[in-house]
Formats: structure tokens, C-alpha cells, sequence
């Protein structure tokens, strides 16, 4: 049964609602060239994709994004900051809070109409603000189609990454697509998922069978994985990176680019969020102890909002609601850090 519940214009129709501002559309194609810079190795800039595991609420995002933005403009020599604003979130057993694109109020039901203006809003005030164009997770990919003018960093969560249609779709995208591992650890089946980003591909999309031209930028993103028991295993030392590495070398028929992003919280972290400060030391002291590990890590993942942890329900402002983060003071330092490291 499939009760009809509210009819959702056509992805044409609501970008023609509110259009980007040539201004800022060109912020945003000049920080496109830099974040796919890096993964080309034109740039030898670290990526640094922060921000909340989700944007619940529009005013903390906001402001924590400005800050960014203040932070972008001590570093930008050395890093390129994209900021998460993740607007849809896959939940381990389907149930949930599902994110802003389908739950503009995370306290109300399902409204995504509501949830689709809300986050065009929150991404270009964004851009408005700070400068800074953002990341989010491609989870539902025919959604991809209401922000594409709108992101500069795009993701196919651990969940997606084996999944047929997220990797036709991230074919099409012209921005740098991170590739989780899957949950499994896989990584087999993430180069076969890179593989496949990366070959022209044709399908039907929306209303129309279209052809891709397949992605260059579609990348590894390490983010642990889950053993059978239900632990977390890191996937960010030096063996492991350096496996990634050799099987990037050896996939059938070549891949372009070869990168990896370390997700720093995840099944790496086990969650326990502060050890993102440790995690990130440890990898940037493995760059500068190997070339070819400094060659492929091009950048970092970190879940990080105005205040530390987490919450069940929206009670403390700027606080996450789904999994825990480093709080505003904690990021500001590591960015500089990091910054200081390259
Ligand atoms: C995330 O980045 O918040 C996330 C859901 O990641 P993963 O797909 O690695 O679980
Ligand atoms: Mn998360």
C-alpha cells in the first residue's frame, strides 16, 4: 500500500522557485575546482569535510558554518574546509529520525516538500554567510537532482556504496563523490564501487534514460567497519591505508585519481568522538612519515558541532541528535593543528 501523501514538483520546478544568485554560483564552481583539485593532486591542499552527522535545525547550522568560515580564511592556504550539512540520514535499523530532507522538525512528521525548501534555504544562506558551499550524503539518489546547484562535496554512505543506483548516479556528478567503505570493510567492493562512479554509465533517471560521463573524482572514504560480532574495527592505521593503496594499483582496468578521505569518528572511533583528535595525529604523523601514504590521504572526515556529544531529542541547542560530536572549541584547534601539519 502506498497512500499518496503530498505531490513533489519536479526538481526543475523547485529550483526555479529560487534560484542560486549568479554571485554565489560562482563561489561555488570556484570551490568545486578546489575541493576536486585536491583529489586530482593539481593541489597538495588537505580536504576537510566538518561539520554535524546532521543538520537538524537551521540557526545552529548557520552559526556554525559562519565560524567555519572565519576558521576557511586562516587556513585556506592549507586546507580546503567543506562544512557537512547533511539533510538525510540512513538509520542502522530503518527507524528514526530520518533527517531534514524528509523532517524539516525533527519533534514533527515526515513533511518533504517543506523539508526540500528548507534545506535549498539553509545550503545557499550558507553559502551567503560563510562562503562555504557544503557536503552531504547522497542517500536517496533522484533527490540529488533538488541540490545539485546548491553542494560541492557529496558522499555515498557505507550503507549505499554496493547499491546499483548510488553509483549510476554519483557517474553523473561533477564534484568529488566519497565513497564509504561498506560496513562490512570490504574493500573489494569499494573499488568495485569506484570503479563503477567512474565508468560512464546510462540509465533512467527521473523522467528521462540519460548518460553519464562517468566521475574521476569518486574516491575511498575509511570510516571502520563492523565485525560480525557487532564491534568497531578501525580501518585508518598505516597497514590498512597502505592495503587500500595496493589494491587501488591493482584494480582491473585502472582507476583514476587514487585517494582516500579518513572518516574520523564512525566504526574508527567507535563514536567515542574525542578520539577524532587522536585519530586525526596519527594519520597526519603517518604522511609525514611515508610518501605514498602522504600521496593518497588527501583529507580528513570529522563529526563536530557547537557542543560536544549528543542528545535524543533537540534540547540543547547546537548539540547533535544523531551521532556524537567534537564540540566547537575542540575542531577550531584540530583545523589549526591540521593546518599546522600539512
Ligand atoms: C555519516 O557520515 O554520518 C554516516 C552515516 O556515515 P556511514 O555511512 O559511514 O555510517
Ligand atoms: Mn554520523
Amino acid at each position: 500500500m502506498f497512500e499518496k501523501q503530498i505531490c513533489i514538483p519536479s526538481a526543475e520546478e523547485i529550483i526555479a522557485e529560487r534560484p542560486v544568485p549568479a554571485a554565489l554560483q560562482t563561489v561555488k564552481r570556484e570551490r568545486d575546482k578546489l575541493a576536486t583539485d585536491v583529489i586530482t593532486g593539481r593541489s597538495d591542499k588537505l580536504l576537510v569535510i566538518v561539520g554535524p552527522c546532521s543538520a537538524h535545525e537551521p540557526k545552529p547550522v548557520l552559526e556554525y558554518v559562519s565560524r567555519l568560515g572565519k576558521v576557511n580564511e586562516r587556513v585556506k592556504d592549507k586546507l580546503v574546509l567543506v562544512p557537512r550539512i547533511y539533510t538525510a540520514k540512513p538509520r542502522t535499523r530503518g527507524v528514526g529520525y530520518k533527517g531534514m530532507f524528509s523532517q524539516p522538525d525533527p519533534e514533527h512528521e515526515e513533511n518533504t516538500l517543506r523539508g526540500i525548501r528548507t534545506i535549498r534555504a539553509l545550503l545557499l544562506s550558507a553559502i551567503e554567510e560563510s562562503g562555504l558551499s557544503a557536503a552531504d550524503e547522497m542517500l536517496y539518489p533522484e533527490n540529488y537532482a533538488y541540490v545539485e546547484d546548491l553542494l560541492t562535496y557529496v558522499a555515498v554512505g557505507a550503507r549505499s556504496s554496493e547499491n546499483q543506483m548510488h553509483r549510476l548516479v554519483a557517474s553523473g556528478v561533477e564534484l568529488p563523490v566519497g565513497i564509504k567503505n561498506p560496513m562490512s570493510g570490504s574493500i573489494p567492493v569499494l573499488m568495485n564501487s569506484i570503479f563503477a562512479v567512474q565508468s560512464r554509465q546510462v540509465f533512467k533517471y527521473h523522467e528521462w534514460q540519460v548518460k553519464t560521463g562517468g566521475n574521476p573524482y569518486a574516491h575511498a572514504v575509511l570510516r571502520g567497519r563492523v565485525d560480525n560480532y557487532g564491534n568497531d574495527i578501525p580501518n585508518y592505521h598505516y597497514e590498512t591505508v597502505m592495503q587500500v593503496l595496493e589494491s587501488y594499483r591493482a584494480a582491473e582496468g585502472g582507476l583514476s585519481n587514487p585517494a582516500v578521505i579518513i572518516d574520523c569518528n564512525h566504526s574508527n572511533s567507535g563514536k567515542q568522538f574525542k578520539q577524532q583528535i587522536r585519530i586525526v595525529r596519527e594519520v597526519m604523523q603517518n604522511r609525514a612519515y611515508d610518501g605514498d601514504f602522504r600521496k593518497i590521504v588527501k583529507g580528513f572526515m570529522i563529526e563536530s558541532f557547537l557542543v560536544e556529544g549528543c542528545q535524543q531529542h533537540d534540547v540543547v541547542y547546537g548539540q547533535s541528535i544523531t551521532d556524537p560530536c567534537l564540540g566547537w572549541e575542540d575542531t577550531e584547534r584540530l583545523i589549526y593543528d591540521i593546518a599546522e601539519m600539512v
